[in-house]
């Protein structure tokens, strides 16, 4: 792939968790009152209602839940990545999170895979948080 996939929609809640991506940071919001981490960012916390939250920098871990192959793009700069990974991952910290698999491996991975946030560049100066497979032998 030669260009640059679209930076992504990015809602006002949201705005901590792309900053910290374009400097590689992973950042999650986690409640002040109930200590829950929660994705996608919201106003309030989906736990207990609180509208009190910091945030913080989970591990950055997880293991993959579910995934598929995508061969058929929505967009022409979709279609050109394809075929492109679709993963969801348990985060340790609990959320789960709706991602892409990319680097070395990806196309050989399967449901329980440990893996890690990495960082993908997009268009316009930004950069989306992906998840990579884990060196073997790192457990989540
Ligand atoms: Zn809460």
């Amino acid at each position: 792939m030669t260009d640059l996939l679209p930076s992504p929609d990015m809602s006002p809640d949201a705005g901590p968790y792309w900053d910290a991506a374009k400097e590689n940071r992973f950042l999650l919001q986690n409640c002040d009152a109930c200590g829950e981490w929660r994705f996608v960012p919201s106003h309030l916390c989906t736990h207990c209602g609180s509208d009190k939250t910091s945030w913080k920098e989970p591990s950055g871990r997880g293991v993959i839940y579910s995934l598929t192959t995508v061969h058929r793009g929505p967009t022409a700069e979709f279609r050109a990545y394809t075929p492109y990974i679709i993963v969801f991952v348990d985060l340790v910290e609990g959320p789960r999170i709706m991602t892409n698999l990319i680097g070395e491996g990806a196309e050989h991975a399967a449901i329980g895979d440990a893996v890690e946030v990495c960082f993908e560049a997009r268009q316009g100066n930004t950069k989306v948080p992906q998840f990579c497979l884990a060196p073997k032998g790192d457990a989540a």
